[in-house]
């Protein structure tokens, strides 16, 4: 199956993942690798096509990241976006510069060669999304124009080669015709065929386990996210009760959720799991602890000791599996500089690297969207796959300060009426991560001609496509009417409610 497939060579664009699921939403493999990834491990992978991605850096300063020329001469068509298509022409002998300025933003293309298989079906004009500093001042030997805007040569092809060059960015949806350039590099171009469905990929996954692990015995860190349970529910239809799962309940998970979470996956989809309820345990270390890193510190640590712990009573096992998808795999192979710790991971799930255990990560060549595909088509209930994020640190960073028992229950609560009212509204798929924050704040209220002194609670909803940037969400008025009496009413211990209106940035999206 892999050997129809495109290879997306990264030079560090922030669009490089959106090229890979463009190509995957046509029924083609896409996979995004570095592009110092040496030409004979790129040519094992048998691509029928190559994208160059685009780039921060410029290619004509010394150190620029680069590819070996051969790549173009292995009969496989190339296409370069942006910095890909400026690499391509600085290595063929044709010319890049810095622009008198950069260009951001929609610009029209127009098409200089009507007939090209990269532009079958697109009109003439159409508006592309630019985002460049540098352009082509010459082309390379054996190249033609084939698009232009009024300030750039867009599109170039070198016919004896089949490699095509586009300036703009296909990929974004800003670009009109984007996606169709991209088909049409895929299908008409690279001759590629559709056949990666999620269907094959369960198939030929579960002959994998079953081929890895044998006979011998695997564990999994459940936690009830979408990630870790799809794992678990494909494993376990590889090999059955040769799985065993591990859930901590930690003290900070969200109202019932071991018992949700051993219904669904426990009774009825059989599998063997171990619910640990490690409450006090969390909760004595947690005490007194207020700073955040602190507390994401000890509950990460001690969710290791737990776990540890449980790994230690079963003998036998060989493999440690792990939901790990595909954007955390191209994170770690970046060739992005290093960014800024924001927060230390939000995954309890990362376990040590010293564990002494074989690792399976079934979902490491899958997005976000296809992991839910994979667990639908599994027969996860929807209620569990398209569940919300939630962070490891689960509501030890949702009660601001110190965390316990009494302000966990309350928050438990609190939350459980927010997030039934999304649903009964038909408003949760409608945003993207939405949740209650406790705050170490107590004030005045009155209740039954009574002086209440009690905490206040945050309702906290955003809405993201990438959970880079986030806007606060739009809530009806009557909706928030609605969560506030009831959580006024029924909470007991909460008298006063607000409503985050913070975007991220300068905000985030959780409070610590
Ligand atoms: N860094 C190159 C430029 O500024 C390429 C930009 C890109 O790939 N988006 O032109």
């Amino acid at each position: 199956m892999k050997e129809n497939s495109i290879v997306i060579l990264d030079f560090g664009s922030q669009y490089n993942q959106l090229i890979a699921r463009r190509v995957r939403e046509m029924g083609v493999y896409a996979e995004v690798v570095p592009y110092f990834e040496p030409l004979d491990k790129i040519l094992a992978r048998k691509p029928k096509g190559i994208i160059l991605s685009g780039g921060p850096a410029s290619v004509y300063i010394e150190g620029a990241p680069t590819i070996d020329k051969e790549l173009y001469k292995q009969g496989i068509p190339v296409l370069g976006i942006c910095y890909g298509m400026q690499l391509t022409t600085h290595l063929m002998g044709g010319e890049v510069a810095r622009a008198d300025k950069q260009e951001f933003g929609k610009a029209e293309l127009i098409i200089d060669d009507a007939n090209s298989p990269l532009f079958k079906g697109i009109p003439n004009n159409s508006k592309v999304w630019m985002s460049h500093n540098d352009h082509v001042t010459k082309m390379a030997e054996g190249f033609v124009q084939i698009g232009h805007t009024d300030s750039c040569v867009a599109a170039t092809y070198n016919k004896d080669l089949n490699i095509y060059c586009i300036q703009f960015h296909a990929e974004v949806t800003h670009s009109e015709h984007g996606t169709d350039m991209l088909r049409n590099f895929v299908f008409n171009v690279a001759k590629c065929e559709k056949n990666w469905s999620m269907g094959n990929y369960i198939e030929e996954t579960i002959k994998n386990i079953k081929e890895t692990v044998g006979d011998k015995k695997v564990l999994l860190g459940l936690s009830g996210g979408v990630d870790s349970s799809v794992a678990a529910t494909l494993i376990h239809r590889a090999i059955g009760d040769q799985l065993t799962c591990i859930f901590v309940d930690t003290g900070l998970l969200r109202k019932d959720e071991a018992k949700k979470v051993m219904e669904v996956y426990g009774q009825n989809f059989h599998m063997n799991i171990k619910c640990v309820d490690a409450e006090e345990r969390f909760l004595s270390k947690l005490a007194g602890v207020s700073e955040p890193e602190a507390k994401r510190k000890i509950i990460g640590k001690e969710f290791v000791e737990v776990f540890n712990e449980e790994a230690g009573k079963l003998t036998d096992v060989e493999f440690l599996a792990q939901g790990t998808i595909y954007p955390d795999v191209i994170e770690s192979q970046s060739v992005k500089g290093p960014s800024m710790t924001i927060k230390s991971h939000h995954n309890v799930g990362g376990l040590p690297k010293e564990m002494k255990f074989k690792l399976l990560e079934p979902l490491r060549e899958l997005f976000k969207d296809e992991v839910r595909k994979v667990g639908r088509e599994l027969g996860i209930p929807d209620h569990m796959i398209d569940r919300h994020p939630f962070p490891g640190p689960g509501l030890g960073i949702r009660i601001l300060g110190a965390v316990d028992k009494e302000k966990a229950d309350i928050l438990r609560e609190a939350d459980d009426i927010f997030i039934e009212e999304l649903r009964k509204a038909d408003l949760y798929n409608k945003v993207s991560q939405a949740f209650v924050v406790l705050l170490p704040v107590k004030s005045v209220g009155v209740m039954g001609d009574e002086r209440t002194y009690e905490y206040t609670a945050v309702l906290r909803s955003a809405n993201t496509i990438d959970f880079m940037t986030a806007t606060w969400s739009h809530l009806p008025f009557d909706f928030l009417e609605r969560v506030s009496n009831r959580i006024l009413n029924e909470v007991k211990g909460i008298n006063r409610l607000t409503y985050d209106i913070s975007s991220k940035p300068p905000a985030t999206i959780e409070w610590e």
